[in-house]
């Protein structure tokens, strides 16, 4: 069952930036690209009781006039509508009840989502008297809590996960979530809906997802996939330029919860800043990537056409050049089969373990090519290997002095790694550690 989305909405100060931090402990960053929506964190994982839910921030507003704030509240609303099964409200309890939380409840209202209502900034045992003004924003019973101090917010947590359908957020899935990614118009709906028609939807939509945003399993040659956050995709003729805007942030969303990104190209236009721009999203978050160029129909064929293009993804996303290329036409159906087929393969490689004694084996040989760095007389030792983590695959390299390991040595590692083991299209990441 997939993950239950919780968006955080309320009023610029009122508190939940901080109650986001000590929730999830970290902060998510994307590269700001959207004028007048200045974010810094927007999707984070976080559990409680067991339970694995996400939070979306829905933030990012600049106080400005009231007016302002209002519409952009408006945007708020409507975003989390669209993405969330929960709408977490936050106010201010310093302030009490201030009109714009009452237009603000009544936005929230309309969208017939679960509501939980937090009063912040109740820092203290004794309850003051005008917290009980909240009961009149109709949204049940205020929680009164204090996000800087921690105070009540196992009580908060959960009325949240109360609020979650019947079984949402308890266990992970067995199926490769995949995300397609890429510009406007590259295609994405045209190849998710060949995917969709071709291959048996099992249940859809999912419990635990909201209305709006659906997570669409499907399953192809006895495996299982799951698209995720399509249908605002697909929804695409319906968006008004707000939701436009938040168009990054659900492409954010949609990135974290998967375990593949399908990057899609168009074959007419080539790497565009837009594309350098989603790529690097991707590849940040430790993805899977699958880059797939779409409208190969409308690319006049020479010999060296497909290398041509290699040759420019390969210089313009230097960054992923682990990521396998597929060249698809959706409009014919050209190798469509191929995109499912990669994504199970780059999850795959993704989840892989490499055996210590293998890795060591490698490592040493490699280190017998190639000396290792040194610096003033002393020499890189790399005393042993071992890989730690999966999804993205993390190697620690436990080693006697961590700044005689040069960039240009990892990365002849990793060279080596790769070509031993393979992992296409997963990033890998390493950790030194000095012995002691
Ligand atoms: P946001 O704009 O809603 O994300 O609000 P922030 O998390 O940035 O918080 C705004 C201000 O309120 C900051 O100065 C916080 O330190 C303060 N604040 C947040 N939570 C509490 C709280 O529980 N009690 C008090 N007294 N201040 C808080
Ligand atoms: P999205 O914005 O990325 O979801 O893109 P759409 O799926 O809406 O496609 C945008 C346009 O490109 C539509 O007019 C599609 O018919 C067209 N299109 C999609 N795939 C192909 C393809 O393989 N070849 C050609 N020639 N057109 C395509």
């Amino acid at each position: 069952m997939s993950k239950p989305l919780v968006a955080v909405v309320g009023r610029p100060n009122v508190g939940k930036s901080t109650f986001f931090n000590k929730v999830v402990g970290k902060r998510v960053s994307i590269v700001e690209d959207t004028p007048g929506v200045t974010r810094d964190r927007i999707y984070a994982e976080a559990e409680w009781s067991g339970i694995h839910f996400a939070l979306i921030d829905t933030g990012g507003i600049e106080p400005e006039s009231k007016d302002v704030i209002l519409s952009q509240m408006r945007e708020q609303a409507e975003a989390a509508m669209d993405t969330s099964d929960v709408i977490l409200f936050m106010v201010d309890g310093k302030d009490g009840i201030t009109a714009s939380d009452r237009e603000v409840a009544a936005m929230l209202m309309k969208t017939g989502k679960k509501i939980v209502l937090a009063v912040n900034k109740i820092d203290t045992a004794k309850i003051p008297d005008d917290f009980y003004d909240f009961y009149e924003l109709g949204l049940g019973e205020p929680i009164p809590v204090s996000a800087a101090n921690m105070l009540n917010l196992g009580d908060l947590l959960d009325r949240i996960i109360e609020s979650f359908p019947q079984g949402a957020g308890q266990e992970e899935e067995d199926s490769v979530k995949i995300a397609m990614i890429g510009k406007p118009n590259v295609g994405k709906s045209s190849l998710i809906n060949k995917l969709l028609g071709e291959n048996r939807v099992i249940v859809s939509p999912i419990a635990g997802t909201t209305r709006d945003s659906i997570d669409t399993p499907f399953e192809k040659d006895g495996e299982r996939y799951l698209l995720i956050d399509t249908a605002g995709i697909r929804r695409r003729s319906k968006v008004s330029e707000n939701i436009e805007k938040f168009s990054v942030v659900r492409a954010v969303a949609a990135i974290e919860r998967c375990d593949v990104c399908m990057l899609m190209i168009d074959a007419q236009d080539g790497i565009t800043e837009q594309d350098k721009k989603i790529a690097g999203i991707a590849h940040d978050a430790g993805k899977g990537i699958v880059i797939v160029v779409n409208k190969w129909d409308l690319i006049d064929k020479e010999t060296n056409t497909m290398n041509t293009f290699r040759k420019e993804i390969a210089k313009e996303l230097a960054f992923m050049s682990y990521a396998p290329i597929v060249f698809i036409s959706v409009l014919t159906g050209q190798r469509v089969d191929n995109v499912i087929k990669m994504a199970r393969y780059v999850a795959e490689n993704r989840a892989m373990r490499v055996p210590t004694g293998q890795l060591n084996n490698l490592v040493s040989d490699a280190m017998m090519m190639k000396q290792p760095p040194s610096d003033k007389g002393r020499r890189l030792k790399i005393y042993y290997v071992t890989q730690v983590g999966v999804k993205p695959p993390l190697f620690s390299f436990k080693v006697n002095s961590r700044s005689l390991m040069h960039f240009s040595y990892a990365r002849y590692m990793e060279n080596k790694i790769r070509e031993a083991f393979g992992f296409e299209g997963t990033s890998i990441k390493f950790v030194f550690r000095e012995k002691g």
